[in-house]
């Protein structure tokens, strides 16, 4: 990369952290709720379920746990803001993976929002990850996926493993903006001990929070 391109992709990377900073701050403004907010359509996907526990490692509570706990703290979040918010599950059942998307497209949501926690044989990872998929609306999901990333990051200060994009069935059949999250890893025994407290998760709960709302009044 010459000098001049380099310098003009610091820039564009600094005003995205700028952008996203504000966004995050501006989410903690009260005030009074918009018009548009107050029917915006959030469904909120706690990932596995039931027999499906998704990742359980270090001896601690199973993934489907943690993160519908996130999930359900994210709601209350949201809802205090006036959001509609639907759950794909509010307990340990399990529901199929094209059940999740069916239920955002026929409640015409505005954005979708599935939580996971990651998990590899490397114990050594740690971090976040934000997903999006191809499906018609990857504008606005990455949109919504930086203001997400920025408002985590703040939140709780864990590592950033940036925006991807990959065709999972939940973010990919699903018509309006969609995102995974996947909040941390559970194969790291530091991360792993992190999210088992509610304090921490409520930290997640709260960035990723705090993005869906500066993300809706970036759309105004
Ligand atoms: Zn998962």
């Amino acid at each position: 990369m010459s000098r001049l391109r380099h310098r003009r992709f610091l820039l564009i990377l600094l005003s995205v952290a700028v952008i996203g900073q504000w966004g995050c701050r501006r989410a903690e403004e009260k005030g009074t709720p918009s018009r548009q907010r107050t029917r915006y359509k959030v469904v909120l996907d706690p990932g596995h379920g039931g027999v499906d526990s998704g990742a359980s490692l270090n001896g601690g509570q199973p993934e489907k746990v943690l993160v519908l706990d996130i999930a359900l703290e994210v709601e209350r979040l949201l809802k205090e803001r006036r959001f509609s918010v639907i759950l794909t599950r509010r307990s340990d059942q399990y529901v199929s993976l094209w059940k999740r998307a069916k239920i955002a497209n026929d409640d015409h949501a505005d954005l979708f929002v599935s939580i996971h926690a990651n998990s590899c044989n490397d114990d050594r990872a740690s971090g976040f990850e934000i997903y999006y998929a191809e499906n018609g609306r990857e504008s606005e999901s990455l949109q919504a996926a930086r203001f997400i990333q920025q408002c985590l990051k703040r939140a709780t200060g864990a590592k950033d493993r940036g925006i991807r994009k990959h065709p999972y069935l939940v973010i990919s059949q699903t018509k309006c903006p969609s995102l995974l999250v996947e909040v941390g890893y559970l194969s790291n025994p530091r991360e792993a001990k992190l999210l088992s407290r509610r304090s921490y998760r409520r930290k997640v709960a709260e960035g990723i929070a705090k993005g869906i709302i500066a993300a809706v009044r970036k759309r105004g």
